[in-house]
């Protein structure tokens, strides 16, 4: 009942959803119905209604008007066809008016039903409103002209308002539809627009997915509080290899350190560090147990809503075991062959020191012992830089040391080596100060930086040494005017065998160690190393190291005593 009344009401969303068919019989069946009602109110009430010949023709025709509604099939037919049952049902209503005459008045109204419908068609819309106004007219005038009476202007204009009426309604109606059509015609293009994004998001995630599960890295996305939102099929493998089954929390995870054995604390654990709103980039975890062990290196980005806040983060997982074995095979490797360079050198440089310091050598044989003990020299340090590679975290003994005074020494010594007279050297270092530091160590850092800073001005210039407290810390930098390095080489610098192209086509002798070795001492004392360099302008490597005591006086004074 609630549909008919939704129909009958023109509940126009679900209406327009019907078959054309459903449409024409809901829009007659109004006017079927009330006729009904007259016929039935009719026979129980005014039996001299029944014997009237015009009304029952008119009743007649209507239920031929019903009958065809139903039974055409409209959809087959042009589409305005059906108002052709609206306009044809003026003629019932005439006949029924005229039937009735003054037993039931104002049977006229029911005009009112196919004005509304013509109306609300929305097709033809002046042409519906006059046909109305007009057949409303026929439908008082028709038995004026055809009773035989005479026609008087009377008679004319004694049921003149109908045919007024019905036009207002019309009007009204045809406002009310077309307001009604264009909020319709709005929503629709609503619902079309998103049908086309819902279309476009699934096309997306389609893509999206494809995409993530072809991959062969191991990809998870976690929101804020570090629940998984999207994993893909990589990932779901690294979690099994580390014997994470279904939705196992990361904790569970068989997750070591570089050991491979000790398990890694759950909060150093990637999707852990990724909810913080951790940032990283190849943080190297070791899954699994052995022998099925792997190494995966894993990097966490943010995710950034529109107005720029967290969101959650992306964290992915890389197997890396082939390059981690292959570096260790490397350092394996270095370790080897320096340790095996390393005695027979040792016994060679021990014979050359025997041999330079006999007397009476004949001057061309002293100046090839000459050669061969530089060359001796230049190989013993390439050794002693490939086992400290190899050794790894360098072994270091930090006490209380002058610093100051140690960058004077090496100063005054790469000023004794310097064999290239254009380079000049200026030491501005303050005094007194003091760093917590292996002094060895940090002169070998000392010696390199000098050293580069020489080899790699081959046209001269200054060489300026600072040294000063900086933030509680003690900077050191060795300033040069010299080849630089290209933003690009810079990034490499501190790599192992790292080595500029200027430098390779130079044949300037190194073998790319001394800037690596020198990182990991400075960094072994908790300390920072960094480079600035303009191609063709020279550059600067600055490092810090921690203080020794809190403030420089206090520790000059400590020395005193
Ligand atoms: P080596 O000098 O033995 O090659 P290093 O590790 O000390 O090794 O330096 C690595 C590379 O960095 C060098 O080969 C050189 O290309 C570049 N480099 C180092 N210091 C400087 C400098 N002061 N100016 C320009 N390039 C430098």
């Amino acid at each position: 009942m609630d549909r008919v009344l939704s129909h009958l009401t023109l509940n126009t969303r679900q209406f327009h959803e019907l078959t054309l068919r459903m449409r024409v019989v809901l829009s007659q069946l109004p006017l079927s119905l009330t006729v009904l009602l007259i016929v039935v109110g009719g026979f129980l009430f005014h039996r001299d209604l029944l014997a009237s010949q015009a009304f029952l023709v008119g009743v007649g025709l209507q239920v031929v008007l019903l009958a065809v509604c139903v039974l055409v099939p409209w959809h087959r037919l042009p589409h305005a066809s059906f108002l052709v049952i609206p306009l044809l049902d003026f003629v019932p209503i005439g006949l029924m008016r005229h039937g009735a005459g003054t037993v039931i008045t104002g049977v006229g109204l029911l005009a009112v039903f196919p004005v509304i419908w013509l109306a609300a068609s929305g097709l033809y819309p002046r042409a519906a409103l006059a046909v109305g106004f007009l057949a409303s007219l026929g439908i008082v005038w028709a038995p004026v002209f055809v009773g035989g009476a005479a026609v008087s202007l009377e008679s004319l204009t004694q049921s003149f308002l109908l045919p007024f009426i019905m036009l207002a309604i019309g009007v009204t109606i045809r406002v009310m539809t077309a307001s009604m059509m264009a909020q319709q015609a709005v929503v629709e293009e609503k619902d079309r627009a998103l049908q086309v994004l819902l279309e476009e998001s699934a096309r997306r995630e389609r893509l999206l997915e494809t995409v993530v599960n072809s991959v062969d890295i191991g990809l998870m996305a976690v929101d804020e509080a570090g629940r998984p939102m999207l994993t893909n099929r990589k990932l779901e493998h690294f979690r099994a290899l580390a014997g994470g089954t279904g939705d196992a929390p990361e904790a569970d995870l068989q997750i070591f350190q570089q050991d491979g054995q000790s398990a890694m604390p759950e909060a150093r654990r990637p999707t852990r560090r990724a909810a913080e709103g951790q940032v990283f980039s190849d943080y190297l975890l070791w899954w699994g147990e052995r022998p099925h062990q792997r190494v995966l290196s894993t990097s966490s980005r943010l995710m950034t809503n529109q107005a720029g806040s967290r969101e959650g983060s992306v964290v992915t997982f890389n197997d890396v075991t082939e390059l981690v074995t292959a570096l260790n095979a490397k350092d394996e490797f270095v370790a080897t062959v320096s340790h095996e360079l390393r005695t027979p050198l040792t016994a060679i440089r021990g014979y050359l020191e025997l041999l330079t310091g006999m007397p009476d050598l004949q001057p061309e044989v002293a100046s090839g012992l000459e050669v061969v003990s530089r060359n001796s020299e230049r190989l013993h340090k390439l050794v002693v830089d490939l086992l400290s590679t190899a050794e790894g975290s360098p072994e270091i003994t930090p006490v209380p040391t002058d610093l100051s005074e140690l960058v004077v020494q090496r100063v005054a010594n790469a000023r004794e080596r310097n064999i290239n007279p254009q380079v000049r050297f200026e030491d501005s270092t303050e005094p007194g100060l003091v760093a917590l530091c292996d002094a060895s160590r940090i002169g070998q850092v000392l010696d390199n930086l000098l050293s580069n800073a020489v080899k790699y001005s081959p046209g001269g210039g200054r060489v300026t040494v600072r040294a000063a407290e900086v933030d509680g810390e003690v900077e050191c930098s060795v300033t040069d005017q010299g080849s630089g390095m290209s933003a690009e080489e810079l990034r490499g610098v501190f790599s192992k065998f790292f080595r500029t192209s200027a430098a390779r086509n130079a044949a300037i002798p190194g073998v790319g160690l001394g800037l690596a070795i020198s990182k990991a001492i400075v960094e072994r004392h908790g300390g920072t190393i960094s480079c600035r360099s303009v191609e063709g302008e020279g550059s600067t490597f600055t490092f810090r190291l921690p203080l020794a005591y809190a403030g420089r006086n206090q520790q000059l004074q400590s020395q005193e005593r």
